[in-house]
């Protein structure tokens, strides 16, 4: 299980090697992804608060990267975070995600991303619950949730 430290050492030192790569232009992903996904999972936005479609979903499933399909997060490990957004305590795999300094908006956060194909999925936090109190924090703009 990842815990904060190793979070770090992936964003400062080196991430974990990806399963395998996806690479596409950027019309390639214009072509694949809705306007809204795009923006988010290829130019980094944010979806507003409550108003997305995983934020109260609790149904079992697997969330998988909307670029890739790649499988990123257990139905199993979803919580309720009061954020606003579909929120996780571990990926499936340590090699699912990748992660990256953040100094956007005047804060220091880790983004997280797909590791197989550079989609921007959302920023981890040190608050979630115990033991390992880690919270992605999810766009749901960039998953899709399918049968485990
Ligand atoms: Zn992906």
């Amino acid at each position: 299980m990842l815990r904060w430290s190793d979070v770090i050492k992936y964003a400062k030192y080196s991430n974990p090697e990806p399963p395998r790569r996806v690479e596409k232009t950027e019309d390639e992903w214009r072509a694949q992804l809705t306007p809204a996904q795009y923006r988010i999972a290829r130019e980094k936005g944010t979806e507003p608060p409550y108003r997305n479609a995983y934020c109260r979903s609790y149904e079992p499933g697997v969330y998988v990267c909307i670029g890739c399909g790649s499988r990123l997060f257990d139905s199993a490990t979803k919580y309720h975070a009061i954020s606003g957004w579909p929120s996780f305590t571990q990926p499936v795999a340590k090699n699912a995600i990748r992660y990256a300094f953040d100094g956007s908006h005047h804060m220091q956060r880790i983004e997280v991303l797909c590791n197989v194909c550079d989609c921007h999925l959302g920023h981890v936090f040190p608050d979630g619950p115990e033991p390992h109190g880690l919270r992605y924090c999810i766009n749901s703009e960039s998953i899709r949730r399918v049968d485990a």
